[in-house]
């Protein structure tokens, strides 16, 4: 029987559900639909330095994950300016990512759907680029990729309204290695043994219970980024991707301490689904949620590490 591995691109409005988000969102609803269809604050990236990602490592040392492409990525998002739900940016980048997926061959689709939100119902979507394998089973990869309206403080747990960001590390990064890791998987699918059709027939709502793994990337792009091991997540997937990474010599990046944050894997450990997620520390990076989180702040190189861990993982999900 064929099966596939899945790649999933979302988005919701409780996206980046990371400390207190949900709560954020709803602090939100001062804030006017008008308003939040108008945020390009296009200066703040005219304003950034151009720049290079000449400190990728060479993708042949990443399982032929290109770092400087998913720097590339990062890039073009922030030039849209801030991207949340229901702005003109955000159209663009799904469009953008729509587009970029299709061109690695990938099947993709598109769901639409429309969400109650404090700021009124907005249109979202849900993309998702379906990879035939060769085992029964799905290993969902999954990323937001707005930029969020509000947030709680984690430190005190109070809830403020977003400062205009245009989201280089949260959640451009994500999105970026999301969508190289697409360019290097549909690459090497052949699409055969009718996969392509039985994974169309799948949903994730019906077939939740296929789901063998869930891996999560959220603010995966850092200068000085380090991941601790998130509390909540399946305790065996997250001794893989750390085992994965010392494997691969990435220690100084995935260290042993531990971190919580509430974020979209939440909803699938709920329903049993074995999940890890993968996150930066936002907690003391210093510009999460802030105007701050620009392009500099992105490094190619962990960028093209968390490329190479995610790729050596889902080989050795696949090999299990
Ligand atoms: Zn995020």
């Amino acid at each position: 029987m064929s099966a596939f591995s899945k790649m999933v691109l979302r988005m919701a409005v409780v996206l980046c559900i990371l400390p207190g988000a949900l709560a954020g969102c709803k602090a939100s609803g001062k804030e006017s639909p008008a308003a939040a269809g108008q945020p390009p604050f296009m200066s703040a990236v005219a304003s950034a330095p151009p720049q290079t990602p000449d400190d990728a490592l060479p993708s042949e040392k990443t399982g032929g994950f290109d770092g400087k492409r998913a720097f590339a990525h990062v890039a073009k998002q922030v030039s849209f300016g801030p991207r949340p739900s229901g702005s003109e940016a955000i159209a663009k980048l799904q469009d953008y990512i729509q587009s970029e997926l299709s061109s690695y061959g990938c099947k993709v689709e598109a769901d639409d759907f429309h969400a109650d939100t404090p700021i009124g119902r907005l249109s979202m979507k849900n993309i998702v680029a379906k990879i035939p394998g060769e085992k029964p089973g799905m290993i969902v990869l999954a990323t937001h990729y707005d930029t969020a309206r509000s947030a709680r403080d984690p430190r005190t747990g109070k809830v403020h309204p977003m400062p205009t960001f245009v989201g280089a590390d949260d959640a451009g990064s994500s999105t970026g290695v999301m969508l190289e890791l697409a360019r290097s998987l549909c690459a090497k699918r052949e699409r055969r043994y009718g996969s392509r059709e039985m994974a169309a027939r799948l949903s994730t709502s019906g077939d939740i219970k296929r789901i063998r793994a869930f891996l999560l990337a959220d603010i995966v792009g850092g200068r000085n980024a380090q991941f601790l091991r998130e509390a909540s997540s399946n305790p065996a997937l997250i001794d893989l991707v750390w085992s994965t990474a010392a494997k691969l010599g990435y220690t100084t990046l995935f260290l042993n301490g531990t971190t919580s944050a509430e974020d979209d894997h939440d909803s699938f450990m709920k329903r049993g689904v074995p999940a890890v997620d993968v996150i930066g520390d936002f907690v003391n990076n210093g510009y999460w949620h802030t105007p701050q989180d620009a392009l500099d702040k992105i490094s190619a190189k962990t960028l093209a590490i968390t490329g190479h861990v995610f790729l050596e993982t889902i080989k050795q999900l696949q090999a299990k």
